[in-house]
């Protein structure tokens, strides 16, 4: 290690990369060579070499902090003592000689220091294997703003822990969080006199009866609390169960790969279409490609109970051929999925060393190279497959996401409506969401005339900074009333990132406008969330252009997306924009994505809508979003191409008798 360590500060010190694939190659070769000299088997010397640089390489990844004087922050939830603190202690102590650890309030504060740069690691706890998941940081994690780079199983021992000089016999109340006194309570009813007390976590329970100094008190927590706070071990192992270890994430910003030769895990969250038998696909899928499934978990999102979000562990590098494969053939199967992480598996080698106390010897750990199966790779096949895996790497303009290719095409569910089974649905609403009385009147028209999706803006992409810019969070408010109000979802705009989790939690679709078409930081933001996009044409960019924007929302995992036609620049000046028709059987051929014109702000004028959006649906589009106001004359934008309530219902009757006669 010692070597490393000045391998590490050379290469850092003249900017070299930590991977080198030709150094490596030389040192292999080199080996190999020396082995067969003093007649030992080049196989196994050369698997041992190849652990070693492994190994050496995710050690460098950590001397970063070792240089200076830069000693990573890690965040946790908790005080000094508790299991979070225990087990941080425990991972970085192996990893980087000097790191500083921060407890905060809650899971929240932890991982959000994180993200907004004040630490460089969170360390949260994810699964108990007495009390199972953690679903609070679960939910967290699958924000999708962090990633999770390690774990750390923790043994926990709750022992019972009091004064100096205390025994048992002293004992009149016990301070504990109410999980550790629930793992406890065969102890603790077999000494019905003492009381029980919930307290917020175990080490505050120890630091409680350190700063009160009662002999009649005492806490459950850790060995290492009690010696924190200077207390003494009255009964050791007071758990109901002896085996109770917690797993703990360590999350960071980025992602950072793990080496081939380490065996890793992958954690995935995935949003399933309602369809039946859709998990047992995956799991034959993932089970067919030899890969070992080793956590399975569905819950409801938080802010929307009716949708569900699937976790799962796979045992594999994200990096691997193998695991890849399957992440790519989950992606057409669901609604959206995202890579929580990749990490040193630490049930299959034991990289996060032993406790500082150094009570456990890593020594007889089993060191395996493993492929994504599990199984041990023979030496040349993790080059072979690492040149496939460069061959299948994505090119511009080849083998995209969005791409038709063999793709079923997408069905995108707003709530309870879908858009692209093969129906046709029509959205509208107001431009801006102006007033309660208006919004109530448009959401009104929009449900009589059988509207099935409400729209309206309430942040306006206007291009004078002087109009009016939308009425932001309160017509959030408004246009949730309305839903409800109507049972009618809603679809409205984000313009920018910051915007879109809180637009997420009270809006049924997200919309990115023309201008933001390109707008890569807000795609991105969009591609992590649990809701589908109406992603709109720029409107001067090329049906490639709008495939890639879709490509970047697809690319974060969210495969939920509307395409939108709204018309582009060209040099015709009697409508807004000329609304290009062609593009929808183009798309058609090009993308398994449904497809959306939007006829009001192509035409600019309220009389061309009606015979532009009669000719988007006689060329079969999936759906068409009509701007309406009850009273278009005083509207405070695109008053114009405003429809009006009667002309909404006059342009449905006219489609629905379309839709009849093609019937007879
Ligand atoms: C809108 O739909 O309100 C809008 C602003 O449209 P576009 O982004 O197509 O101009
Ligand atoms: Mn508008």
């Amino acid at each position: 290690m010692a070597v490393v360590e000045r391998i590490g500060q050379l290469r850092r010190g003249n900017v070299m990369p930590v991977i080198d694939p030709d150094r490596e190659r030389e040192i292999h070769a080199r080996t190999m060579e020396r082995a067969s000299e003093l007649g030992l088997n080049p196989h196994y010397v050369n698997e041992i070499f190849r652990l070693i640089v492994a190994y050496s390489r995710e050690a460098q990844q950590w001397q970063k902090f070792d240089d200076g004087s830069a000693a990573p922050v890690v965040t946790f939830q908790g005080v000094e003592g508790a299991y979070s603190w225990l087990a941080a202690r425990k991972y970085f102590s192996t990893h980087c000689s000097k790191f500083e650890l921060v407890g905060l309030p809650t899971f929240e504060e932890a991982l959000d220091s994180v993200i907004k740069g004040d630490a460089d690691y969170a360390l949260l706890p994810m699964e108990n294997s007495i009390t199972g998941s953690l679903v609070e940081v679960y939910d967290l994690l699958a924000r999708g703003k962090t990633c999770l780079i390690g774990e750390v199983n923790l043994p926990i021992e709750s022992c019972l822990i009091g004064l100096k000089g205390a025994c048992l016999a002293d004992i009149r109340t016990v301070y504990s969080h109410p999980v550790a006194l629930q793992q406890c309570n065969n102890f603790l009813n077999r000494h019905s006199d003492i009381q029980i007390e919930a307290y917020v976590d175990t080490a505050d329970a120890a630091r409680k009866v350190h700063l009160d100094g009662e002999i009649h008190q005492a806490a459950i927590a850790s060995r290492e609390a009690a010696e924190l706070y200077g207390l003494s071990v009255i009964r050791e192992s007071v758990s109901n169960i002896k085996a109770n270890t917690t797993r703990f994430g360590v999350i960071a910003l980025n992602p950072v790969p793990v080496d081939l030769h380490l065996p890793a895990k992958t954690s995935v969250v995935m949003q399933l279409a309602s369809q039946p038998g859709t998990l047992t696909k995956i799991l034959n899928m993932i089970g067919e490609r030899g890969i070992n499934l080793v956590k399975l978990e569905s819950r409801p999102v938080p802010s929307d109970p009716t949708i569900h979000r699937t976790f799962m562990d796979l045992e594999g590098n994200v990096d691997h051929p193998v695991t890849k494969a399957a992440i790519d053939a989950i992606r057409p199967m669901v609604k959206s999925v995202r890579i929580l992480g990749c990490y040193v598996d630490s049930t299959r080698i034991d990289v996060n060393g032993s406790p500082p106390s150094g009570d456990k010897s890593s020594g007889e750990e089993a060191r395996t190279i493993c492929d994504a199966s599990g199984q041990p790779v023979p030496p040349e096949q993790g080059k072979v497959k690492a040149k496939a895996s460069s061959r299948t790497k994505k090119s511009s303009g080849k083998s995209r996401l969005v791409d038709l290719a063999d793709r079923d095409r997408t069905v995108v569910e707003i709530g309870p409506v879908r858009i692209g089974d093969g129906g046709f649905c029509l959205i509208a609403g107001p431009c801006a969401v102006e007033n309660p009385d208006q919004l109530e009147r448009a959401a009104r028209a929009v449900k009589e005339a059988g509207g099935r999706i409400l729209r309206g803006g309430v942040f306006k992409p206007r291009s004078s900074p002087y109009s009016f810019q939308g009425l932001g969070w309160e017509g959030l408010k408004l246009l949730q009333k309305a839903s409800e109000r109507y049972g009618l979802p809603i679809v409205t705009e984000v313009m920018a990132p910051e915007q879109v989790a809180r637009v997420a939690e009270g809006a049924q679709m997200l919309q990115i406008g023309a201008r933001n078409m390109q707008n890569f930081n807000l795609l991105r933001e969009v591609g992590r969330i649990d809701r589908p996009v109406l992603l709109k044409r720029g409107m001067m960019a090329s049906i490639e252009e709008l495939l890639n924007a879709a490509e970047y929302i697809m690319a974060q995992g969210n495969n939920q997306i509307v395409l939108c036609e709204r018309g582009i620049r060209t040099f015709e000046t009697s409508t807004r924009w000329t609304l290009d028709l062609s593009a929808v059987p183009v798309l058609r051929q090009r993308t398994h994505l449904p497809v959306c014109v939007d006829p009001s702000h192509a035409a600019g004028r309220r009389e061309l809508v009606a015979p532009l959006a009669k000719a988007a649906h006689a060329i079969g589009v999936d759906a068409i979003m009509l701007e309406i106001h009850p009273e278009p004359e005083k509207a405070l934008c695109d008053g114009p191409q405003a429809l009006t309530p009667e002309d909404l219902k006059a342009l449905m009757e006219d489609l629905e008798g379309i839709h009849e006669e093609a019937a007879l």
